[in-house]
């Protein structure tokens, strides 16, 4: 099991571009915020906790660190600024990491600023940086300080990008696009930690009929379970996962079905998936 501490970056109406007036940094990075818990709660043994239940109410920075405790994996979202104006040059990714590279916390810093750079198209190469406090040896950023006296391993601050830049500003006043952007960061994440997509098995029985989703939810089962129980089936595995419920995917219902000993269904046509081969399927059972 692997536990993350997400962290919207301020509170309330903070941080307001000079490019958009409707944009704040503390909206953008609470919604953002809310759909990385929901995505990464899309992967298996995984556990989410933020550090601020209530958008427009403040904690210190350094608590927020602090709610990392026990967790693996600390992120704070923010975008960034340079200067108090707009800034139609800079724009960037940079991912703040422990200064002292504490259980070589670049590489994962570098994977993420590297992915969310090709999803929001910045202009300049994605970075890792880091900052320790001029008074002693700890974080400068008190988030991160609170984070690694609590004893997590990795702990991250993400800019993502500038709200001072304009074209960056338009892209993340976009609700796909902050969709897209936590898709891309739990994916990394997930991709880090090796955590396997979590199957949602369709809750009605699957026929020609059934929405596309459905349809390939099945072919994609399919094509996990019969290669393992048949050596090659030219021209039917794999199947194209289109979401058509053709021949083929019928054939490789009832090779399916064969192979679990479920008779030999001379009466069945392959048209209906019922519970039982959901739930065989959902397993992965081969046998
Ligand atoms: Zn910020």
């Amino acid at each position: 099991m692997v536990k993350i501490c997400l962290d919207a970056g301020h509170y309330g109406k903070y941080n307001q571009s000079p490019c958009n007036k409707a944009y704040y940094e503390s909206e953008a990075m609470w919604k953002l915020t809310e759909h990385l818990k929901e995505e990464l709660l899309t992967y298996k043994d995984c556990e989410v906790i933020t550090t601020r239940t209530d958008q427009t109410k403040d904690l210190a920075l350094y608590s927020r660190g602090q709610k990392a405790k026990g967790c693996d994996l600390f992120i704070s979202n923010h975008s960034n600024a340079v200067g108090t104006g707009i800034n139609e040059s800079v724009d960037y990714v940079v991912v703040y990491r422990s200064y002292k590279n504490k259980n070589n916390a670049d590489e994962l810093a570098m994977k993420l600023a590297k992915a969310i750079a090709e999803t929001m198209g910045t202009k300049q190469a994605p970075r890792t940086a880091t900052k320790k406090s001029e008074k002693g040896d700890w974080e400068y950023y008190g988030v991160l300080r609170g984070a690694d006296d609590a004893g997590c391993p990795l702990f991250y601050i993400v800019e993502n990008s500038f709200h001072t830049n304009p074209r960056s500003t338009e892209w993340l006043l976009k609700e796909e696009n902050l969709r897209r952007l936590a898709q891309t960061q739990a994916k990394v994440i997930a991709k880090y930690f090796k955590l396997p997509k979590k199957t949602t098995m369709p809750s009605k029985a699957i026929t020609p009929e059934s929405p596309a989703e459905d349809i390939k939810w099945l072919q994609e089962r399919l094509n996990i379970v019969l290669p393992k129980i048949y050596p090659a089936i030219p021209g039917i595995v794999p199947l194209q996962v289109d979401g058509d419920y053709g021949p083929k995917t019928r054939i490789a219902v009832l090779m399916y079905w064969d192979a679990l000993g479920w008779g030999r269904h001379m009466n069945d046509d392959g048209k209906k998936i019922g519970v039982s081969t959901r739930e065989a399927l959902a397993e992965g059972r081969i046998k």
